[in-house]
């Protein structure tokens, strides 16, 4: 109940807490800048350092959030965990709230349930909302008064019927036409009712109070007159944004919307996608909506291959094409679906012609003891200040990702010997049963004749 009033029981807040915990990036709030000179600070929202490639993410959100960048490509390019993926989290914490945002791991495409091209298409339309404004088909709200102008009878009885809804307290002016056979209700005051905009059909949705007393006496045989369209003084417009692609599985006859929360979508047919962007355009012409256009950030994007670049090349020359963001930390290398053809990041050069690239660059000793004692306060782990030096020396020469997971575990290991406080001993036993990748190489070059294989 506490969570309908937008209150969160303690229970719940643990648990988001809890979900929270299995993200790396969940201490990312924002970009850190300050809007107005649109300068990023040193550290701030959980984002430390990498000043230039912030800043250039910050000119993005502004350029994202005038509508002015829908259709390009960005890429973002430097060694692991440089935070590519960081900042881009960062952007979509910065984004309106209707803006979509969509991640896709390349990898992902590679999927036996539908082709690549389909994969991307659904990716691209996640990413592009429609901002649909209508006029609430029914009012909902609860009476609170009502008058009937008693010295005309019959057919000629006047109402007057104020209603209180959430967000606002109208009077609905009931003077027309008597409704026949239409509403054989009787409202009352307390009565929780809605209007239909278009019929003007009251239709009573239950009670929230008694307050007999006043209205009965108008009379079991009151009868409502009818509200023609156009009468209410005030109606209610709701906006709403959905992406195309939630259309999409709408409209489309062989999944039906259940499949929006299945997250089962299949394949759409092209026919379906034709009628909806007809249908939309229908629509922002008659001022019916807007589109808008979001992020959508592919990581690792070297392996995607020739024909999904293609496919995304032609697919920002579209009217409705969100802003692409792409990371990579390869140099120079294959590129997928080619024999040997090798380029800079694994994209082809047409495509990295159109692209502005945004450099990442390793973080030095300090930055990452703050990455690193950010981390910490997310997992709610407290770290001795000799623990946290390890940490960060551990980070600086293996990889700042190596470092962030070796937090919880010393973080198991000092729980094991009921300690609150993780200490330089719980980070080197961490430290030799878990790892890096550059040890886990020589291990296995040592024991390669052991190995399967
Ligand atoms: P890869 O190329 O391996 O995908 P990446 O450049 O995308 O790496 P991230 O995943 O963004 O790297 O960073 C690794 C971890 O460090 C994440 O938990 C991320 O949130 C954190 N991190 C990286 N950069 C920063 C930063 N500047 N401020 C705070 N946290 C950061």
């Amino acid at each position: 109940m506490a969570a309908n009033l937008g209150i969160q029981t303690v229970g719940e807040a643990k648990e988001l807490r809890g979900l929270n915990l299995i993200a790396a990036h969940s201490h990312i709030r924002g970009l850190g800048i300050d809007i107005e000179r649109l300068e990023p600070r040193a550290s701030s929202q959980g984002l430390v350092g990498q000043l230039k490639a912030r800043k250039a993410a910050a000119v993005i959100l502004q350029m994202v959030k005038e509508g002015k960048i829908a259709g390009r490509a960005v890429l973002m390019a430097g060694p692991p965990s440089t935070g590519k993926t960081a900042i881009a989290m960062g952007i979509a914490q910065s984004l309106g709230q209707d803006v979509p945002f969509t991640m896709l791991a390349s990898s992902e495409i590679y999927s036996l349930e539908m082709s690549k091209t389909e994969a991307l298409t659904q990716a691209f339309r996640k990413s592009i909302g429609v901002r649909i404004k209508e006029e609430s088909e029914m009012i909902e709200g609860e009476v609170v008064e009502i008058q009937i102008d008693r010295s005309v009878t019959g057919a000629n009885k006047q109402g007057k019927l104020t209603m209180k809804t959430t967000d606002m307290e109208t009077i609905y002016d009931l003077g027309g036409k008597m409704i026949d056979g239409l509403s054989k209700e009787k409202v009352m005051a307390g009565d929780v009712i809605s209007i239909d905009k278009s019929t003007g059909k009251i239709t009573k949705l239950g009670r929230s109070y008694t307050r007999s007393r006043d209205y009965d006496a108008m009379g079991a045989d009151t009868k409502f007159v009818q509200c023609p369209d156009g009468e209410l003084q005030k109606r209610k417009e709701v906006v709403h944004t959905v992406s195309l692609h939630e259309i999409d599985v709408i409209n489309s006859r062989t999944q039906g919307f259940l499949a929006l929360f299945s997250g089962d979508t299949g394949e759409i047919r092209a026919e379906v996608r034709d009628q909806i962007n007809t249908k939309v355009a229908e629509w922002r012409e008659e001022g019916k909506a807007e589109i808008v256009p979001g992020v959508l950030f592919i990581d690792e994007v070297h392996m995607l291959d020739i024909e999904c670049f293609a496919y995304i090349n032609r697919a920002l020359e579209d009217e409705l094409a969100p802003i692409v963001i792409m990371a990579s930390n390869r140099a120079d290398t294959r590129i997928r679906g080619t024999d040997r053809q090798r380029s800079v990041h694994g994209l082809p050069v047409d495509f990295l012609d159109r692209v502005v690239i945004v450099p990442t660059y390793p973080y030095n000793q300090e930055e990452i003891g703050q990455i690193i004692s950010i981390r910490a306060q997310e997992e709610e782990v407290e770290l001795s200040a000799d623990a946290l030096a390890l940490l960060t020396k551990i980070g600086k020469e293996t990889s700042l990702r190596y470092g962030s997971h070796l937090i919880t575990t010393s973080n198991l290991i000092a729980a094991k010997r009921k300690a609150n406080v993780v200490a330089i001993q719980d980070v080197q036993k961490a430290y030799t049963l878990f790892y890096d990748q550059a040890r886990s190489v020589k291990f296995l070059q040592e024991y390669e004749s052991k190995m399967i294989g």
